[in-house]
């Protein structure tokens, strides 16, 4: 109770001395019950949109035809839902029709899981807990409100959130939820890949990712949305799912980690992209994926060194270590040393700030058409990129004068 933030707390009150039910429902009463911080409170209340519209001073209709408001309160927002229960399920995807209901336990009814469907009152500190919410919290059990079979028909994504909670929670699948999963797939294979990937990357980023990710695989879910990880050879999986467990909790690292050792970098950007990822995190795992291998380089020269920060960027350098570094931990333990000495040396070869783009060569491009005597021609670019290998070389080098001094000599040298 002295957790629950000042403005939820006068929201429930408020509501409460108007004649209506209020409470706090969902993911921050399960968190609350396990002694963690909600990362938000969600309130429900008999009160209908307009009903909490006229309780409150300043209220912005958010989701108004879905019974959700939100109430501005000393410049806090809350979000103020009605209870609800809701229609057939036509399409696997979404209800046919939502009823606004006066009664807690409607709304409890069509949430996903037990630990999730409950609902408390800090005020007259209630707890209303119909499905045994409580019971399975304290066995670490997701388990459906209801029919397994028939909550998982209504609503493909559901299998996906309940794998998502045991990892996120390191709970176990109740049996008859857990095998509810496989008969259900073809309804999940309907659901839009952005909500797929929403929970997918929850799942990731979460403590116990290795083992959501098995869960995925042994319940059939992963075969349905990354069947590149899936079809790999049982030991390429493990070794997978161990790099990106490794791996520091960020999902362009986490992801690049996993896919790095089955893919090459234009796969993983296409993976990306259909998972629905925006374009510049597609674009950052590809590059991830496709110089992941830095075991292979522990032998490069700085010359081939400053060639891989060019093609990586100095922006991505140390995600690229830590996918690097995730991927060795979890395959190949021995080569750690070696792999760390060469994070060592990438990093002050970069701090040395070579050039790595033409921009940052001493000449610009009319500069490199005035000392050869040329216009705009593909030439400049042969030009260009011949500059650029000689710095990577020797980086001294890049001064106006010996930059020209060699574009004289290499123009001599093609007899151009
Ligand atoms: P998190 O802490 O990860 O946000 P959460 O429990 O708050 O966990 P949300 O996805 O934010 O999860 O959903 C809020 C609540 O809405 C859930 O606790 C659950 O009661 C209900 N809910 C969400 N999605 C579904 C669904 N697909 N089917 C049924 N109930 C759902
Ligand atoms: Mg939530």
């Amino acid at each position: 109770r002295a957790d629950i933030p000042r403005p939820i707390l006068d929201v429930l009150h408020r509501l409460r001395e108007l004649g209506f039910a209020a409470f706090l429902v969902g993911g921050c009463v399960r968190d609350i019950l396990r002694g963690v911080a909600p990362k938000d409170f969600d309130v429900a209340s008999s009160a209908l949109p307009q009903e909490v519209q006229g309780a409150f001073k300043k209220v912005i209709p958010t989701g108004i035809q879905h019974g959700t408001v939100t109430v501005v309160i000393g410049g806090n927002h809350v979000e103020v839902t009605t209870f609800r229960s809701e229609g057939d399920y036509l399409d696997g995807r979404r209800p046919s029709s939502v009823t606004f209901e006066r009664d807690i336990t409607q709304d409890l009814s069509r949430r996903d899981f037990t630990i999730n469907a409950m609902a408390y009152d800090p005020v007259g500190q209630v707890l209303v807990d119909p499905f045994g919410g409580m019971e399975d919290l304290q066995a670490h059990l997701i388990r459906c409100v209801r029919s397994p079979l028939e909550r998982f028909s209504e609503d493909g994504l559901r299998p996906m959130r309940a794998v998502r909670f045991a990892a996120v929670l390191g709970f176990t699948l109740e049996p008859a939820t857990r095998e509810a999963i496989p008969p259900t797939l073809p309804i999940f294979k309907k659901v839009a890949l952005e909500r797929v990937r929403e929970e997918f990357v929850k799942l990731l980023l979460s403590p116990r990712a290795e083992l959501g990710l098995t869960l995925l695989g042994e319940t059939g879910l992963l075969e349905v949305f990354l069947p590149e990880l899936a079809q790999a050879g049982e030991e390429a999986v493990r070794l997978a799912r161990a790099a990106a467990q490794a791996a520091p909790a960020e999902v362009e690292i986490r992801l690049a980690a996993l896919l790095a050792d089955l893919v090459r970098g234009a796969q993983a950007r296409d993976i990306a992209l259909r998972l629905k990822f925006p374009t510049k995190a597609a674009d950052t795992m590809a590059v991830l994926v496709e110089h992941a291998f830095l075991e292979r380089r522990t032998g490069d020269a700085d010359p081939a060194l400053r060639r891989l920060l060019a093609q990586v960027g100095p922006a991505l350098l140390e995600p690229l270590l830590a996918v690097a570094r995730a991927r060795v931990e979890a395959r190949q333990r021995d080569r750690l040393p070696e792999v760390l000495a060469l994070q060592e040396r990438l990093r002050a070869l970069l701090a040395a700030k070579p050039p790595l783009t033409p921009k940052e060569l001493a000449l610009s491009g009319k500069d490199i058409m005035a000392t050869l005597g040329i216009g705009p021609s593909p030439q400049v670019g042969e030009a260009t990129r011949f500059l650029m290998e000689a710095v990577f070389d020797a980086p001294d080098l890049n001064e106006s004068e010996r930059l020209k001094d060699l574009l004289r000599t290499w123009q001599a040298g093609k007899g151009v």
